[in-house]
């Protein structure tokens, strides 16, 4: 039976809904599957780890491991990598992971696999399914190392609501500090905005918006939804929207539910970003736009005239 260990992902105390989409993953393809939570006061964690389908939970938490360093996390699981005998260790999609997944797998001896879509255990071995070359194409891997590490593409995988687990804690000693590099202060976005990478609902703008009115306008819809607000780089390019904003293959990778974009043409850059969505609602005047091709729904129109209509008929449902 393979061993699957999936690095749980924690913000600010919460855990992230990554963590029980890998572990209803590892569950579906058979696999025994364990967690490693790293962090400073996450015991109270446990009962949410063990729903979220994990059979053991292995908890590193200390005073030390409250701010992200690469070196002590990627050393905690390594730990619970050995301890459990796992050969898959899974990451969700983020900038921690990206850090952390090159260091684990140097030091397992393992294959690393970044932004996987799939994992299948077959007749054939260990595979994983990623997209590269900005989605262009679809590569099929085959794993030859008796280990792998990899990191999953935000929204690559779905919570199983029927998949529970068992608890089983064990608990890990602090690790040795990095002495190389060592985090004195994480600096957030203070804005208080909905962070695109959690929103359930994201509407994003293009440069049909034009300038700072038209960014206004869609802003109030995103508003509306109580949605995150995303950007194309065209509008970051032309210092309207920051760099945080932008979604794609240079910017943030998205996968919500609702995924809207108003005045964006469906660059394959853009697709990148956002091609996970679960649905897709596309706003251009253009009926020719690139967009339309991956849109569930699509509505031809100028977006000044379109938004605001949109904008009345949320307000009619909610009332
Ligand atoms: C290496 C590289 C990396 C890149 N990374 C990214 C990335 O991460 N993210 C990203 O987004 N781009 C990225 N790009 C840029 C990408 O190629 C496009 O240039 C960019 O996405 C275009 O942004 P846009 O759709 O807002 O603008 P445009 O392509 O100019 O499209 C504007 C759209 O708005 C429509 N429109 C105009 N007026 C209205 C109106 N009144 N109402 C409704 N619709 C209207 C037009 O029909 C058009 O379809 C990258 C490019 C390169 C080369």
């Amino acid at each position: 039976m393979a061993k699957v260990l999936v690095v749980a992902e924690i913000k600010q105390g919460v855990l992230k809904s990554s963590t029980a989409e890998l572990l209803s993953k590892a569950k579906s393809i058979g696999a025994e599957a364990a967690v490693v939570a790293i962090g400073s006061g996450i015991e109270g964690l446990v009962p949410e780890l063990v729903k979220a389908g994990s059979d053991t939970q292995y908890i590193a938490d200390d005073q030390s491991l409250e701010l992200f360093s690469a070196g002590p996390y990627a050393a905690c699981v390594v730990e619970a990598a050995g301890q459990f005998g796992a050969d898959q260790v899974w990451f969700g999609f983020s900038e921690s992971s990206k850090a952390t997944a090159p260091r684990v797998a140097a030091q397992l001896d393992a294959a690393c696999a970044s932004e996987i879509t799939d994992v299948t255990l077959g007749d054939d071995g260990l595979q994983v399914v990623r997209p590269a070359i900005t989605n262009k194409v679809i590569q099929r891997v085959k794993i030859n190392t008796d280990k792998l590490v990899a990191v999953v593409r935000a929204g690559a995988f779905e919570i199983d609501e029927s998949v529970s687990g068992s608890q089983n804690v064990v608990k890990l000693d602090a690790p040795a500090p990095d002495l190389k590099a060592v985090i004195k202060e994480l600096v957030s976005d203070a804005s208080g905005e909905i962070d695109l990478a959690d929103a359930d609902v994201v509407v994003s703008v293009g440069r049909g918006a034009r300038n700072e009115e038209g960014i206004a306008l869609v802003k109030e819809l995103a508003d509306d939804l109580n949605a995150g607000f995303g950007s194309s780089r065209a509008m970051v390019d032309a210092g309207f929207m920051p760099h945080s904003k932008q979604v794609g293959q240079t910017g943030k990778i998205v996968a919500p539910n609702l995924y809207i974009a108003v005045g964006i043409s469906g660059a394959i850059q853009h697709l990148a970003g956002m091609s996970g969505s679960k649905v897709v609602l596309a706003i251009n005047k253009d009926p020719e736009a690139p967009i339309f091709n991956i849109a569930d729904y699509g509505i031809v129109g100028d977006l000044f005239e379109v938004v605001p209509i949109l904008r009345e008929e949320l307000k009619k449902v909610k009332a």
